[in-house]
């Protein structure tokens, strides 16, 4: 007996009303671009789920890329049956005697509400039948086995295994947003976090060359072609940040320097978020990690912008955000050794409670505005697509530092 199919239960979607149809189709979409590996497969969706219908493929293989993809609670391998209740009953003890272990319970759902039993009677006329032709016990508290029988329409569907899916939101649904990629590990797991609630990303990146090596694009690209395992094509804007940070060192008093370099990396990453069509901008930032990050340094640098910025690490531990990296695959390229523009020029005692109008009078004294212009207009961009780096398209040639 081969599984029939993959049933694939939509997350957070399923609340959706009338945009439901949208998310619906955007997921399927997603779906469909990440079996392109498994061009047999044919998927079909529907209001409440998506399935996918099995031939010759692996189903593990198939629900291991399931489990990347945004937008999917959980996946069940389901057997399809006629709603004959003896067909039924048969494939419930088919399926039941293929598991190990000792103890069963039987879940039953019922969307189609003109089947003839309640799904409690239909539960209960499975369970005496399994009882009679199997060697399980019913458990109903912490049973081995869950027969889950879902009653719809076309068909009655049993399962006895569920896979959780990634969660969140299928991707495309929530805009574009600008990540500031350093790469240490947060910046990286922030940007999972994004794309896991249906943000695209693109990704912007602060090099301070000689001080800062090439070394480090060669890791943000790695860790990027990980990432694209979510996002197909993700777009990295190197800026050339030494001109400004000089300046500020020059003209800034140094327990300040690490705020007015943070508030004029916000005044970058808006101006290009613009340009790039993105609606927010977003960090790894996790209060109080650093002294920068701290909320009245927060308050500080967050003045410079009114675009939303978004920290989807803010609340987390350092642990926690290994732990993810360490899921996601990020982690051994982000311990790699490198050199962040921020960690080269770094005060000894930086301000934690840095004030607006003393940032202000430290900006007074220079002509940032060219400078940051300048950071702008010769972003370096390249493009990474399905774990590989592409040239761009002629019309948007990156434009190469002087
Ligand atoms: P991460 O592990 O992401 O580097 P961190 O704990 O080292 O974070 P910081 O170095 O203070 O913290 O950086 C905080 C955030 O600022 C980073 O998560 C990233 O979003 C952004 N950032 C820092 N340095 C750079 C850089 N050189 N280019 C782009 N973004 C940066
Ligand atoms: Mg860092």
């Amino acid at each position: 007996m081969n599984p029939d199919m993959l049933m694939i239960h939509y997350g957070e979607l399923s609340t959706k009303g009338d945009n439901r149809k949208l998310f619906v189709n955007q997921l399927a979409r997603n779906i469909r671009h990440a079996l392109k590996s498994f061009p047999t497969l044919k998927v079909e969706a529907s209001r409440d789920h998506a399935y996918v219908e099995l031939h010759e493929e692996d189903a593990s293989s198939v629900i291991a890329r399931l489990q990347d993809v945004s937008g999917i609670h959980s996946i069940s391998i389901v057997f399809k049956s006629d709603k004959n209740l003896d067909h039924i009953k048969n494939f419930a003890v088919e399926l039941l005697s293929k598991e190990t272990g000792k103890t069963f319970k039987v879940n039953v759902k019922r969307a189609d509400k003109s089947f003839p039993m309640s799904s409690y009677e239909l539960a209960c006329a499975l369970g005496d039948y399994c009882l009679d032709h199997t060697a399980f016990t019913v458990d109903v508290h912490h049973p081995d086995v869950n027969l889950d029988v879902d009653v719809r329409e076309e068909a009655a569907y049993l399962s006895c295994h569920d896979f959780l899916g990634a969660g969140g939101y299928p991707l495309g649904m929530n805009g574009k947003c600008l990540t500031l990629l350093s790469g240490g590990i947060d910046s990286p797991v922030a940007a999972y976090l994004l794309l896991r609630r249906g943000i695209r990303i693109e990704c912007i990146h602060f090099a301070a060359p000689p001080y800062t090596s090439d070394a480090v694009i060669d890791k943000l690209k790695d860790i990027l072609k990980i990432l694209n395992t979510y996002q197909e094509d993700i777009k990295l804007n190197v800026v050339p940040f030494t001109e400004l940070q000089l300046a500020i060192y020059k003209n800034v008093d140094e327990p300040y320097c690490i705020t007015i370099m943070r508030r004029m990396m916000f005044r970058i990453a808006e101006g290009l978020a613009k340009k790039e069509h993105c609606l927010a901008i977003a960090t790894g930032e996790s209060v109080g990690q650093v002294a920068s990050q701290t909320l009245p340094s927060m308050i500080a640098i967050n003045d410079v912008t009114n675009f939303p910025v978004l920290r989807p690490m803010c609340t987390m531990d350092k642990l926690d955000s290994i732990a993810l990296a360490e899921k996601i695959g990020t982690y051994p390229i982000s311990i790699r050794p490198y050199e962040d523009c921020c960690t080269i020029f770094k005060p000894k005692a930086p301000k934690t409670k840095p004030q607006i109008h003393d940032c202000e009078f430290f900006e007074s004294k220079f002509d940032w505005k060219p400078l940051v212009e300048k950071c702008i207009a010769e972003v370096k961009s390249y493009l990474l697509v399905d774990g590989e780096e592409k040239v761009f398209p002629e019309e948007n040639k990156p434009i190469e530092n002087k």
